[in-house]
C-alpha cells in the first residue's frame, strides 16, 4: 500500500513537472467554480512571428454587466503578459490587447469582443541568440477565457501559441513522421521506410525516412547503380550512353545540422509530406525572365528521385534550441574529424547512400543564400567536374525560392 502511495507520488510530480513545463506561466486562477460555457473563436492558432487579431463570441445568458467582464489568457490577465525588454526580462507593454471592447450583438444575449495577440519580441525574426534560447518557453496550449465574475461563468477556448504554425518540438517529429506514413499507406502505394540512425549524446533518435517509388528502386541503386559507380564508371557511363540502364533511380538527400536555425527541420517535414502524399505539387518559378507556374507529378519525380530525409542530425540541439550538440560542438565543424557521435552515425549513411545531391537547410544568414561551391572546402570535392551542375541546381533552388518568397533575390556567392 505504502509503495503505491509513493509511486502515485511520483505520477503526480511527473505530472506537475510535466505542466510547469507545457504551460510556462503558472495559472493564478483562484480555486472558485467557474460555470465554464463555450468561447467561440475565429482561430485557435496563435504566432510569435505574426500578429493576428482572434474574434471572440460567447452566450453568457442575460445580465452581463459587460464592466465586470475579464480576459483571462493561460490563467493571466492580458495586461500580465509583457513584450521582452531584453536579456530575460518581459516588462515592455503587453502584447496580448482588447482593440474592440466585449459588446452585445444587437438584440442578442451574445457577447463579442476582439482580441489583438502582436509580437513578444517586437519583430518577426526571432534569430538573435538571446531570445533564440528563450521562445521555446512561450509555444503551447493555453485556455484563453472571458470571465464573467459577478454570474462566475467563464467562457473558455483552448488556443495554441506557437513560433510559427509549422514548428515541431524534437518529440513531436516522430509522431508527425509515423502519421505521414499513416495517411500514404491509404493514398498511395509509395515506398517508406523509417531508420533510427542511432542515438545522439543525450540518447535521442536520428529519425531518417527514405522515400521511393518502390522497394526495387532502393535495392537496385544500393547494389547494382551505386557499385558500379564507384567500382566500374566506365561502364555505368557506357550504359548510360547507350540507353541500357533501364528503370533506374538516385538519392538526394535533404538534411538540417544547425537545429536553431529551425526552419531547416521544418521546411524539410512539410516537404516531405508534399512528396509522401501528394499527386502533384505547383509552385512558381523564372523562366527567360518571365514568371511560370509548374506542376510536378509526384510518381513521375519518383520516377527518377529518392528522396532522403535526415530532420536533423542533432536532436539535442533541437531540444536545447542550439547550434551545438550536447558535448558543444558545432557539427558543422566536425565532418572531418568525426568526434561526435551524431557526426559518426551520419557520416555513416551519408557513404551508404552517396547522394547525388545533398541540401542542408540552414537559416539567419541576411538574404536568401545558396552556397552550392563555397568554403569551407573537403579536399575529396572535385570543383571543376562539380560546379557545373551545382550552379545550375542553385539558380534553379534561386529562382523557385524568390518566385514563392518574399524574397525578391538570391545570392550565390
Ligand atoms: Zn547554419
Amino acid at each position: 500500500m505504502k509503495k503505491r502511495f509513493s509511486g502515485l507520488l511520483a505520477f503526480l510530480l511527473v505530472l506537475a513537472l510535466f505542466a510547469q513545463s507545457a504551460i510556462p506561466v503558472s495559472a493564478t486562477e483562484t480555486a472558485e467554480n467557474y460555470e465554464v460555457i463555450e468561447l467561440e473563436t475565429n482561430r485557435t492558432l496563435l504566432s510569435l512571428t505574426e500578429t493576428r487579431t482572434v474574434e471572440v463570441m460567447a452566450d453568457f445568458g442575460d445580465n452581463v454587466e459587460l464592466s465586470q467582464l475579464e480576459f483571462l489568457f493561460g490563467g493571466k490577465s492580458l495586461s500580465d503578459w509583457k513584450k521582452w525588454s531584453g536579456g530575460t526580462s518581459y516588462n515592455g507593454d503587453p502584447f496580448i490587447t482588447v482593440i474592440e471592447e466585449p459588446h452585445f450583438v444587437n438584440g442578442t444575449t451574445t457577447i463579442k469582443a476582439t482580441l489583438e495577440f502582436g509580437l513578444l519580441y517586437g519583430r518577426d525574426n526571432l534569430s538573435n541568440r538571446t531570445i533564440r534560447t528563450q521562445y521555446q518557453q512561450f509555444i503551447g496550449d493555453y485556455e484563453l477565457a472571458l470571465v464573467d465574475t459577478a454570474s462566475n461563468k467563464k467562457a473558455t477556448q483552448t488556443v495554441e501559441l506557437n513560433v510559427y504554425d509549422q514548428f515541431h518540438f524534437y518529440e513531436e517529429l516522430k509522431p508527425t513522421i509515423d502519421q505521414v506514413f499513416d495517411e500514404a499507406e491509404v493514398a498511395n502505394d509509395r515506398y517508406l521506410e523509417y531508420q533510427s540512425f542511432g542515438k545522439s549524446v543525450e540518447g535521442r533518435d536520428l529519425h531518417f525516412v527514405v522515400l521511393a517509388k518502390d522497394k526495387e528502386a532502393v535495392d537496385k541503386y544500393l547494389n547494382e547503380t551505386l557499385p558500379t559507380a564507384l567500382e566500374d564508371p566506365d561502364s555505368l557511363l557506357e550504359k548510360l550512353e547507350d540507353g541500357e540502364m533501364g528503370d533506374y533511380q538516385v538519392p538526394v538527400w535533404i538534411n538540417n545540422i544547425h537545429p536553431d536555425e529551425v526552419e531547416g527541420v521544418d521546411a524539410q517535414v512539410e516537404l516531405f509530406k508534399k512528396f509522401a502524399l501528394e499527386d502533384e505539387i505547383t509552385f512558381n518559378t523564372i523562366e527567360n525572365k518571365q514568371e511560370k507556374e509548374v506542376t510536378l507529378n509526384v510518381d513521375d519525380v519518383l520516377d527518377d528521385v529518392i528522396f532522403l530525409y535526415m530532420f536533423t542530425n542533432n536532436p539535442d540541439g533541437r531540444v536545447a534550441n542550439t547550434r551545438a550538440n550536447a558535448n558543444g560542438f558545432d557539427l558543422n565543424r566536425d565532418n572531418h574529424y568525426q568526434t561526435q557521435i551524431e557526426t559518426k552515425e551520419v557520416t555513416q549513411e551519408i557513404a551508404k547512400w552517396t547522394p547525388l545531391s545533398f541540401l542542408d537547410m540552414h537559416g539567419y544568414v541576411p538574404g536568401f543564400l545558396i552556397e552550392p561551391t563555397t568554403p569551407p572546402h573537403n579536399p575529396n570535392f572535385e570543383y571543376d567536374l562539380l560546379y557545373g551542375n551545382m550552379i545550375e541546381q542553385a539558380h534553379a533552388m534561386g529562382e523557385a525560392g524568390i518566385s514563392n518568397s518574399a524574397y525578391d533575390s538570391y545570392e550565390i556567392p
